[in-house]
């Protein structure tokens, strides 16, 4: 079977047919991913016996003509921040190398209770720092598309194991960008949804209020699919939202007559030409299928790689504090006293990138720079916050790029790390203002490199956004 297309729905028609089990699906699956990893180090461990029970627990239901659930039989990928209880969660780094979790993640908890197949781990920077996958501990990922290339990051393994076929979705998660842009460097759908929407429970924390659980697919009803799998409140996690999941379905098919999408002029300044001239064949293509455009502003946006730095890293230092040698798996050997022990381990277990988070969020949270740093960075956030909400008043949804360029070389920005913070400068916003934001794949570049447009839209509007998504898939609008 090549399982290189398949989608949620076709599954579900070929397990309804008999065509195939899913216990023979995830057998082809898990050899076929297997064989084309060494390609992209996409996968940094499979996990076969735990996707062959899944499987069978699938195969069961259906034989009893019991409902198999809304991802029957899927393979997945999951991000290695997201803990799999008997299953090694790494977070890409070394001081975890060895870390099996007790406990798995309400996504995969609810993932898998929909009988969606966990196929395995997928590779990711290290503790979700970095936008080219180029900060794990274990090789970066070479994005499918172009193999000399970076796929993004931090999600770059979910969304290389989408893009190359050996998944059919993927679990990634977003900070400041870290699903919407390797989704557009590798050509698929990536969705951040709305802060809130889906439980954090088992995503180790980077960034507490900025940290989100999303979705990778090759459609937009997939990637609306597993979110809705996942999606809704959690006791575990008492940030996730209370308000009801609407069945996006009905917005999907809903046509784009008479909607009004704003076009951010900040957006559009800095971008390639390349990039440029995909994203407005994009538009073109929204306003034939009847949206109206018009120019808006957000005028804080040139503050907010400045004021995302200052909080995500002030959150991470504190969060990373728990990796002392004395939890989790790492120890540094030679130590002989207790501070030794936490220095050498931590200085042995942690990446440079790692290093400088933490040590640029323990500065900022300092005494006497508290108030200067990380004090104004919250104010700005609610200034950049407070753009949004104005430009809803006017607009249903946002249209942008999501990078300023397409995927670019393995090691070209590597030793320029504000070059790489870059990378974020349009997706970062979204995330601070904590709505939704999605990458749907816009064309290619004349030198065949994947560009993704950016769809923005209120808190909590889904449906919209993925409205807008699927009009534009329907147009054509994923190979302008
Ligand atoms: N690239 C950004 C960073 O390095 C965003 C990462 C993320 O969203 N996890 O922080």
């Amino acid at each position: 079977m090549d399982v290189r297309n398949l989608t949620i729905s076709t599954i579900r028609e070929g397990l309804a047919a008999k065509r195939f089990s899913a216990t023979e699906l995830t057998q082809d699956a898990l050899s076929f991913a297997a064989a084309e990893n060494p390609k992209t180090n996409a996968f940094l461990a499979f996990s076969p016996e735990r996707a062959l029970a899944a499987a069978g627990r699938v195969d069961d239901k259906l034989a009893r003509g019991e409902d198999p659930g809304a991802l029957a039989g899927v393979p997945v990928s999951v991000k290695d921040v997201i803990v799999t209880k008997g299953l090694t969660t790494t977070c890409g780094s070394k001081i975890l190398e060895t870390f099996i979790p007790p406990y798995d993640a309400t996504a995969v908890e609810r993932l898998e209770a929909a009988g969606g197949i966990i196929l395995g781990k997928a590779n990711c920077d290290e503790f979700a720092m970095g936008s080219s996958n180029e900060n794990s501990a274990y090789g970066p990922v070479r994005n499918p598309v172009a193999l000399d290339r970076v796929p993004g990051g931090s999600s770059g393994g979910p969304a290389a194991t989408v893009a190359q076929g050996t998944s059919v979705v993927a679990l990634g998660s977003d900070t400041g960008g870290s699903i919407r842009q390797p989704a557009s460097f590798c050509g698929v759908v990536g969705v951040t949804p709305t802060y809130g929407r889906v439980s954090r429970y088992g995503l180790v924390a980077f960034a507490s209020s900025l940290d989100h659980i999303g979705p990778f697919a090759r459609n937009v009803e997939d990637a609306a699919t597993l979110l809705q799998t996942i999606a809704g409140r959690d006791a575990m996690d008492s940030t996730s939202a209370f308000a009801p999941v609407p069945d996006y379905g009905p917005a999907m098919r809903k046509d784009v007559k008479g909607f009004r999408i704003g076009l951010p002029k900040e957006y559009f300044a800095g971008l390639a030409n390349e990039t440029r001239d995909q994203i407005e064949k994009g538009i073109d293509l929204l306003r034939q299928s009847g949206c109206e455009t018009v120019e808006i502003s957000l005028p804080h946006t040139e503050y907010a790689i400045a004021c995302y730095y200052i909080v995500c890293t002030a959150e991470a230092s504190a969060n990373l504090a728990r990796y002392d040698g004395v939890r989790y798996t790492m120890r540094s050997a030679q130590a002989k006293t207790l501070s030794e022990m936490y220095k050498l381990t931590r200085g042995e277990g942690f990446g440079a990138e790692v290093k400088r988070r933490i040590m640029l969020g323990t500065y900022v949270l300092s005494a006497g720079y508290y108030d200067a740093y990380y004090l104004k960075a919250q104010r700005v956030r609610a200034l950049i916050a407070r753009d949004f909400s104005r430009a809803f008043e006017q607009v249903d949804a946002l249209i942008a790029p999501v990078s300023p360029f397409p995927a670019f070389r393995l090691g070209e920005k590597l030793d320029d790390p504000l070059e790489m913070y870059l990378s974020d400068i349009y997706t970062i916003t979204g995330s601070l203002a904590g709505i939704p934001c999605m990458s749907v794949p816009c064309g290619t570049t004349g030198a065949g490199l994947p560009v993704g447009v950016q769809i923005l839209a209120r808190h909590f509007d889904e449906p919209g956004m993925f409205r807008l998504a699927a009009a534009f898939e329907r147009s054509g609008g994923f190979q302008v």
